[in-house]
């Protein structure tokens, strides 16, 4: 057994800060299940949003008007405390990481560039060209070892231990020599990214399977909004790589194959600027309607970056230009990009509150796997990078409040019956002859995608309901081809698919039962938002059969009552 005061699960942007902002006080332990710097976050490119006002054009910005451009982005369904207090550390955070050494591009006159990004009223999101995860992450990595946080890169986290309403801790692997370890600890932080590869199309990376999720879920703690998928309007043709929204930021174009700036006839005030649920609905639209271009890897939209020439490209996209030449030999500066929306986040997650607290008492998350709720229905874009930190920050703040007033004891039988039912259930995965479990995960993305997705209906959701219970049952059959325990990544992806598959019965369930449209989640069959009947949250808490049982919650309102949301 290994003894921690506190351990934060993910070295991501959100474990990373938690832990900086921890290691001072107690002895800390961060685990990752890949080196911490290849955490999807170092792939986020466009920015994060903070209301500076550096740029000339946002001379009038605020924290309060960030705020509202937020709850009016989250179709009314994010918490509003929780919103003000992002948006007001926002600009706390985005100087922090400055003078913390993070190289974010410059105006000429020295001061932090700030880009237009989606839903913003004002061009408020900082970046460091296309690569601001990147920027970011290393920052905060070269902190976190700077200041001796004791780093378990690639430990794979199996389980969480969670009894009489207490959180005592983790069973995890250490996948070079294969043993699973409990690893016991007074605080647990979860910041372990989103569930985005349950889709089959999706920007996230491989490791992004919502394990975090699944296993607070398992452990009886409930989640909330998983319905609320974001599409993300646009992802490279064939490879859903991301093109950043930072791309019609600088002033790409969507164009169909009539030529067309087509998103005028959807929002013309915003244009291609709109928020990504309207953004992602009107290329489906166009696609659906005829007016999309042909190609072998499906049909696309155009995303025509030449007018901004190939000064701005090089120095504003590079990344982007990169990716495009590398993976299809398309180079932005000449052709235009051929696109598709695809899954790219996820606002549902772990229920907890705007300390980053979930119910059992010692259990925290933060980040994409966590859902506070900042985004509410629909995120906009550069939002997410700043919960990241700032909710890293601010459950750091919490979990040292929490235990100045009282010093959780850990059980450590609860962890050692944890641990033996994890090597059951290993054991059991390890026994020749089952299905193997790549033909379940590959049926339930495509699944998602085909039935979850962007517009929805009663029954293909339905369809898809039956669809996800059907796998669930074989996954009970499921084996691997080898029983070695190290560097076994069949294994930990079988593992990893239980807790996906519950993933995606909360998110379909969930889904089904909401008869409205709001944000991301649109109906074709209830297309208008019902604030009297669906102002409230989902929460999807596991029952005795394992399967989710949905109850509601309220929503905070604090000073902006809900109103119909044009752009
Ligand atoms: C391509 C792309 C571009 C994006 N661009 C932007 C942008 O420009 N602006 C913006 O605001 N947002 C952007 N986002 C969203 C944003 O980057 C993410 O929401 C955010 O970085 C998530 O950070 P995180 O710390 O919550 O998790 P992640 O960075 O995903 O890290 C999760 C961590 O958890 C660990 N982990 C997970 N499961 C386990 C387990 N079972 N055992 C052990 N460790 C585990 C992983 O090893 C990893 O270290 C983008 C997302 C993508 C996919």
């Amino acid at each position: 057994m290994l003894y921690h005061d506190i351990l934060v699960v993910g070295g991501g942007l959100t474990g990373l800060r938690a832990a900086v902002g921890l290691c001072d006080h107690y002895n800390v332990g961060l685990v990752s299940k890949v080196y911490p710097v290849r955490s999807h976050s170092i792939a986020a490119q466009g920015g994060i949003n903070a209301a500076l006002t550096n740029n000339p054009e946002s001379k009038d910005d605020s924290w309060e008007k960030h705020t509202f451009d937020t709850i009016k982005g989250s179709d009314y369904l994010g918490d509003q405390n929780a919103i003000e207090i992002m948006c007001k550390e926002a600009i706390k955070i985005v100087y922090e990481m400055e003078h913390w050494g993070c190289p974010f591009s410059r105006f000429p006159d020295g001061t932090i560039a700030q880009r237009p990004f989606g839903g913003a009223g004002y061009p408020r999101t900082c970046y460091s060209a296309d690569l601001t995860g990147h920027s970011l992450l290393n920052t905060l990595y070269e902190r976190a070892v700077a200041k001796g946080v004791k780093i378990y890169p690639e430990w794979f986290v199996a389980a969480l231990c969670v009894e009489d309403g207490q959180c005592h801790g983790i069973i995890a692997q250490d996948t070079h020599t294969g043993a699973y370890v409990p690893v016991s600890a007074k605080c647990t932080f979860f910041g372990t990214g989103g569930y985005g590869r349950v889709y089959q199309h999706s920007t996230n990376a491989l490791i992004n399977t919502g394990s975090g999720i699944g296993m607070a879920y398992k452990a009886g703690v409930p989640l909330k909004d998983m319905e609320f998928v974001q599409f993300h309007p646009t992802s490279l043709i064939g490879t859903n790589i991301l093109m950043t929204e930072g791309c019609r930021g600088e002033g790409g174009y969507l164009i169909n194959n009539k030529g067309e700036r087509f998103m005028k006839n959807y929002v013309p005030h915003f244009m291609e600027l709109a928020p990504r649920d309207i953004v992602s609905r009107s290329i489906q639209t166009e696609i659906n309607e005829g007016r999309g271009f042909e190609h072998p890897l499906g049909k696309y939209i155009q995303l025509d970056l030449r007018h901004l020439g190939k000064e701005k490209i090089l120095d504003r996209l590079p990344g982007i230009r990169h990716i495009c030449i590398d993976f299809i030999g398309i180079d932005p500066i000449l052709e235009p990009i051929p696109i598709m929306p695809s899954q790219h986040y996820s606002m549902g997650g772990i229920d907890v509150n705007e300390r980053a607290a979930s119910e059992a008492k010692g259990f925290y998350a933060g980040g994409e796997c966590s859902c506070v709720s900042v985004h509410g229905a629909n995120r906009l874009g550069g939002n997410s990078l700043l919960e990241t930190i700032v909710f890293g920050k601010l459950a750091a703040k919490a979990i040292l409040e929490d235990l100045e007033k009282q010093d959780l004891k850990p059980n450590e039988k609860a962890l050692l019956a944890l641990k033996d039912s994890v090597m059951k259930k290993i054991h059991r995965l390890t026994q020749p002859g089952g299905e193997r479990p790549y033909t379940i995960t590959t049926e339930l993305g495509e699944v998602m995608n085909d039935k979850v997705g962007i517009f929805r209906t009663k029954s293909e959701l339905a369809e898809a309901l039956e669809k996800v219970i059907e796998l669930k049952d074989r996954y009970k059959n499921v084996s691997v081809s080898s029983a070695v325990l190290h560097m076994n990544y069949e294994l930990q992806s079988a593992i990893e698919l239980e807790f996906m598959l519950d993933c995606a019965h909360a998110i379909t369930l969930g889904a089904l039962l909401r008869e409205e449209s709001r944000g991301a989640h649109y109906r074709l069959d209830f297309a208008k938002r019902d604030d009297e009947s669906w102002l409230k949250h989902t929460i999807a808490r596991i029952g005795p059969d394992g399967d989710p049982v949905i109850s509601y919650k309220d929503v905070v309102i604090t000073r902006y009552q809900p109103m119909e949301r044009k752009y």
